[in-house]
């Protein structure tokens, strides 16, 4: 998360059907982002959806990447750290939350986050260190990311500063209040 030293935590998007899963998969990068991931990585095929969370990115601030990949199995298989795949089939988040905060926050091994689009193959549920279940019904990536991504960060993703933003929202009890930021 930045602004703060721990190691990266970087969400794999698993298939991307192109029409279809277009807003979904946007919607992983958006989320990603907003709550305290690094990187993001699509499929080669999910161009469009780099485009929008590069835009926003641009106007709302970062860090962070989002990237294509040709090969989202290999980085499954390569992965140099820890492993979650989320899942309804997993173990219950509030059972394996702690060890994965250890594994990952005590060795400063960095953290891949696995989500997937339609039938993800079993090879995943063996390559990842944690198969993980926000609750154990079916329900949707985005929601269990936002979810598994608060309960790792223990809610200090809501405290992130954004750098080399141009526009910043300012919370307001109503209404809707969007500055530029100014070049300083
Ligand atoms: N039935 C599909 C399967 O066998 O993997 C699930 C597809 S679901 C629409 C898309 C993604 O949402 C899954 O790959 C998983 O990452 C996530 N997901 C859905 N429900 C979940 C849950 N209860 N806990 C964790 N992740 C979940």
């Amino acid at each position: 998360m930045h602004g703060h030293d721990s190691p990266a935590v970087v969400v794999l998007r698993l298939g991307h059907r192109p029409g279809r899963d277009e807003r979904m998969t946007t919607h992983v990068g958006l989320t990603a982002r907003a709550l305290g991931a690094d990187r993001v990585l699509l499929p080669d095929n999910a161009g469009q959806s780099l485009e929008t969370v590069a835009d926003i990115t641009d106007r709302f601030g970062g860090p962070f990447e989002v990237e294509l990949t040709d090969s989202p199995y290999g980085v499954v298989r390569g992965w140099d750290g820890v492993v979650v795949h989320l899942t309804m089939y997993g173990e219950r988040v509030q059972d394996v939350e702690a060890d994965i905060r250890s594994a990952h926050f005590e060795t400063g091994k960095p953290l891949l986050i696995v989500v997937g689009a339609e039938k993800v193959p079993f090879d995943v549920y063996e390559e990842a260190d944690w198969n993980v279940g926000v609750t154990n019904q079916p329900h949707s990536e985005v929601a269990s990311l936002a979810v598994f991504l608060d309960r790792l960060f223990e809610g200090r993703e809501l405290e992130c500063e954004w750098e080399d933003a141009e526009k910043r929202v300012f919370p307001t009890e109503t209404g809707k209040r969007v500055e530029s930021v100014s070049e300083e």
